[in-house]
């Protein structure tokens, strides 16, 4: 950490700084210019925080020279991580597209979409039994019922699933429905306490962007699920709220391969709750693997009309079989597969 004194700042402020510097147990390195005198703190920073030197007297500023997150650094950790979902690699050369309905309704509804999801050739099942929808009035999901319904058509095509977990109580019967994957929604990125409890369990983890959380945060909140134990995260962009109406969020594509260079671990996207629009869906799937995402996470409804959840955003079963195809050659052309 580097603080920067204020001009004038007596020598009795500089002195308390040094000391709280070596009660934490780091050393210093003082040097005095013209003007103003900087003090490094010279050892593991981490122990440090800014607030813990600003409000002292003659203290101008104090900031890190390393990040806050480690465990989930590509600073600690060169090497991609590969994150294997029952024998499916995800952040490896292989592009996952994880796909099914936002929301899970009836055996026959999951069962359809099951079948579009493996003859497209997708690998991971996707859909919500709990719904964390913006209206009380809206739809919540169905609950364990729905895991029930999500696991019989996800077990019969061998497929592993993809839910996302609302609430910390629920944790145990996830773990009951075996399922494979827990994504933890927008509306919970920051949710600690949760994903505390996520970190302790050996399941991968989709950790999804918050609405306005920004990159940093977002790695934070990867790094209380690692900090736990579990270092099975994958990263989700799926839009950030900006000032523009015509589509629903933004979708921050500058964030993939910055996250790609800050961690080692995998970054997919989901383009439909991205566009909030299934004619947009295509274009921002392709824009996200040409920015260098692992997998994308895609609604897709036997009958989107009739969703119940999201049906503005999702593709019928022919339009995932059509961007299935689009993408391989451009997968192809990046050095991966589909
Ligand atoms: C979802 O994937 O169904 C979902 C609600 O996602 P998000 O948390 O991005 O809104």
């Amino acid at each position: 950490m580097i603080i920067v004194m204020a001009r004038g700042a007596s020598d009795a402020d500089i002195a308390a700084v040094v000391e709280k510097i070596r009660v934490a147990g780091l050393t210093e390195h003082v040097s005095s210019g013209t003007e103003r005198t900087i003090i490094g703190a010279v050892g593991d920073e981490r122990v440090l925080t800014a607030d813990m030197f600003e409000p002292m007297s003659g203290v101008e500023r104090a900031m890190r020279v390393v990040k806050e997150y480690r465990i989930v650094s590509r600073e600690v950790h060169p090497d991609n991580t590969v994150v294997s979902v029952r024998g499916v690699p995800i952040g490896g050369k292989t592009i996952q597209v994880i796909a099914g309905p936002s929301s899970v309704e009836t055996p026959e509804q999951m069962a359809a979409s099951t079948r579009s999801v493996s003859a497209a050739g997708c690998r991971l099942l996707r859909g919500g039994a709990f719904k964390p929808r913006s209206s009380p009035y809206s739809f919540q999901g169905l609950g364990v019922e729905g895991l029930e319904y999500l696991q019989q058509a996800a077990r019969a095509a061998g497929l592993p699933v993809v839910t996302e977990l609302t609430d910390v109580r629920l944790l145990d019967t996830f773990l009951e429905y075996d399922v494979d994957v827990i994504q933890i929604g927008a509306r919970n990125m920051q949710n600690s306490d949760l994903l505390k409890e996520v970190g302790r369990v050996n399941k991968p983890v989709i950790l999804t962007r918050g609405l306005s959380a920004t990159v940093n945060e977002w790695l934070m909140a990867a790094e209380y699920i690692a900090a736990g134990g579990n270092h099975n995260i994958v990263f989700c962009e799926r839009g950030v709220r900006g000032f523009e109406t015509a589509y629903r969020n933004m979708l921050d594509v500058t964030a993939i391969p910055i996250l790609k260079r800050e961690t080692h671990l995998p970054v997919i996207v989901d383009p439909s709750h991205a566009g909030g629009k299934a004619w947009l869906v295509p274009a921002l799937a392709k824009a996200a693997i040409a920015a260098g995402a692992d997998g994308l996470l895609i609604d897709v409804h036997p009958n989107p009309s009739e969703a119940w959840c999201d049906a503005d955003q999702a593709l019928t079963p022919s339009e995932l079989a059509t961007l299935m195809r689009e993408l391989a050659p451009l997968a192809e052309a990046l050095g991966r597969t589909l």
